[in-house]
């Protein structure tokens, strides 16, 4: 698929202490990994203790910061729940560009204004 929706500010929420464990739990090891603002463990049992109704704010109280809801849109540069990612699946070495909805909104005006111009001609 060329590209992925993203997930709803819900989604992200729900499946955010997955995504802390798998990040930061050694599977192998049977241990969680440090870091310097506090425990992994903590923080996850945390995550996982949060409400269906939780919000990225929670979230964010609880990690720190708010890099695990939503990401920056590569055009406007804001951090937005609503990213599509486009082109290649991501990974270190892929070619995957991240837009916002409102980004995708302002191209597809400039894709409609220049095709009305261009069929003027
Ligand atoms: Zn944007």
């Amino acid at each position: 698929m060329p590209f992925i929706p993203p997930m709803s500010e819900a989604e992200q929420v729900a499946t955010v202490a997955a995504r802390w464990r798998s990040q930061y739990f050694d599977t192998r090891g049977h241990c969680w990994a440090e870091i310097r603002v506090g425990s992994t463990e903590e923080i996850y049992k945390q995550l996982l203790a949060l409400p269906s109704s939780a919000t990225a704010a929670d979230v964010g109280a609880i990690i720190g910061n708010d890099s695990w809801i939503g990401r920056n849109c590569q055009e406007c540069k804001e951090r937005r729940i609503g990213v599509w990612e486009i082109g290649e699946p991501e990974d270190y070495e892929s070619h995957t560009v991240h837009l916002c909805t409102d980004c995708i909104q302002n191209l597809m005006d400039a894709v409609k204004a220049f095709g009305s111009s261009s069929s003027d001609v």
